[in-house]
């Protein structure tokens, strides 16, 4: 290949890059080099983790592109498949695991100019993959859509990250997480064989990609089914007691007539890193944070005096949409706030068993006390609504870590791992095999984020004593 010489130092060493002739390569295309710029854009929030700081501080991409069409990623496709370049694409940087950091160098890939909402139909929008979210419901509002979850991020993150690294979050109440049917109906990808195309994939065959860390496709574009857009007011209310506030979350999420996008429940001290809601979080008491259609208000309020809480804070939706947002201080931003307040803090991520009657959620309590403190988003899972924990941890070594972790899994709760960059040792736990063959045939080299997927380190015998 003509470009793939053009590109190696000739003599010596075939594995060096000449990025000059690369970044020329490009043409008109934004390609940033300064280092430290370069070094900015290769992270996301893997500092959540001590275990990954450690494992991820020194990594870096070689050089930045930013593409503005399809057309310029398929471009740079064909220049980095030609000079066995890895890229590692890039949303806003928001993931949590190191997923966007490049693990070998190479080109960070950043989407962020690929971002028109391209069409929006009753029910269903066409997004490039760098639309923020946030931009996005802008325009789907205007015909009565919404997205139908985001993830506390909304302001930042891109459709194509959140799909590529995220989970679920706002609107999981109702709607389920990303990997479950109906959620993604299709997308573009650009592939990194020898000959880049763009392919487009269609209804079940989407999960091929999906959540797949760009380790099997860089996404260009997305079709994502809609829901009806509604007016979300914010509530505040607070419990004496985190059993009691768990169990109005389960009869919230349980009671479908209640329209609802959001339901977080906090054991103290958790709403004490909520500084700025101080003022509608008493000292000693557990808190409930919803959000809830305006219609619902009225009927809400005979759920609270059923279970004995209080309404600490309301606002209306035109009132919401000035200021902060209550979602930021739920799913992983409360996190965020829990570490700003303790920087030695860290998180788990946890999908707790059905639990009707708080018993699972009363045993964890119980055991870790403030070692582990409880925070629990509700979610529909398989038709039920169940607890997904996002507990905050005060983190003492990594053998620690470890038995917390191990305690959860032989009490029977998932913990989805977030102190992981693999992709399948932090999910679902199982290699996914059509994931891997799908690399097989779109990326032949190995080119794409690589280092993440344990299913094709294993292929590919990449995997040395068990780490990749
Ligand atoms: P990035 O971080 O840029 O990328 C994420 C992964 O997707 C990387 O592996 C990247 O290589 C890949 N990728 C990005 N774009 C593409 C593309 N076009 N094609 C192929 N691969 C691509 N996550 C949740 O699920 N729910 C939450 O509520 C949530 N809350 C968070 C709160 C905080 C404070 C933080 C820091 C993170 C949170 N996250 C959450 C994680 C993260 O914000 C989301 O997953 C987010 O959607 C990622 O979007 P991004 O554009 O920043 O993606």
């Amino acid at each position: 290949m003509i470009v793939f010489e053009v590109f190696m130092t000739s003599s010596s060493c075939p594995t060096v890059t000449n990025w000059d002739a690369l970044a020329k390569a490009l043409g008109d295309m934004e390609v940033i080099r300064d280092p430290n710029q370069v070094e900015k854009l290769s992270k996301d929030y893997y500092h959540f983790s001590p275990i990954l700081q450690a494992q991820l501080g020194d990594r870096v991409g070689d050089l930045v592109v930013r593409p503005a069409t399809e057309a310029e990623v398929l471009t740079v496709a064909q220049v980095c498949a030609a000079a066995r370049v890895p890229v590692t694409v890039r949303g806003a940087g928001t993931g949590n695991y190191g997923q966007c950091i490049p693990l070998a160098g190479g080109v960070v890939l950043d989407l962020s100019k690929l971002n028109q909402v391209k069409w929006v139909k009753p029910g269903v929008a066409c997004l490039e993959a760098g639309a923020r979210l946030a931009a996005i419901d802008r325009v789907t509002r205007e015909s009565g859509w919404e997205l139908r979850m985001y993830p506390s991020t909304y302001r930042t993150a891109t459709i194509g990250g959140f799909i590529a690294g995220g989970s679920g979050g706002i609107g999981s109440i109702t709607y389920g997480q990303l990997r479950d049917r109906g959620n993604l109906q299709a997308l573009r990808v650009v592939t990194l064989e020898d000959s880049p195309q763009i392919l487009e994939l269609r209804g079940d065959a989407v999960q091929q990609v999906n959540h797949a860390y760009g380790t099997n496709g860089i996404i260009t574009a997305l079709e994502v089914p809609l829901a009806p857009a509604y007016s979300w007011a914010e509530v505040i209310v607070s419990f004496d007691d985190f059993i009691v506030a768990a169990r109005f979350g389960q009869i919230l999420g349980e009671s479908d007539g209640l329209i609802k996008k959001l339901i977080s429940v906090f054991a103290w001290p958790i709403p004490a890193y909520f500084v700025a809601l101080k003022p509608y979080l008493p000292q000693g008491r557990a808190a409930v944070l919803l959000m809830i259609a305006e219609s619902s208000l009225e009927l809400l309020e005979d759920l609270v005096k059923e279970l004995g809480g209080d309404i600490t804070y309301r606002k209306s939706a035109q009132e919401a949409s000035k200021g902060t947002m209550l979602a930021e201080f739920t799913w992983n931003h409360t996190t965020l706030h829990a570490r700003s307040a303790d920087p030695t803090l860290t998180y788990l991520q946890t999908a707790f068993a059905y639990d009707p009657d708080q018993e699972v959620l009363r045993h964890f309590y119980e055991h870790f006390g403030d070692e582990v403190q409880m925070h629990i988003e509700y979610v529909r899972m398989g038709g039920r609504v169940r607890p997904v924990g996002l507990q905050i941890v005060r983190y003492t070594t990594p053998e620690r870590l470890e038995e917390i972790i191990q305690y959860h899994e032989a009490q029977g709760a998932l913990i989805a791992n977030p102190h992981t960059y693999i992709l399948e040792d932090g999910g679902m736990k199982e290699v996914n095999p059509a994931q891997v063959a799908f690399k097989g045939a779109v990326d032949p080299h190995g080119l794409l984020n690589p280092g993440k997927m344990r299913g094709w380190l294993e292929q590919t015998g990449a995997l040395v004593n068990g780490d990749a």
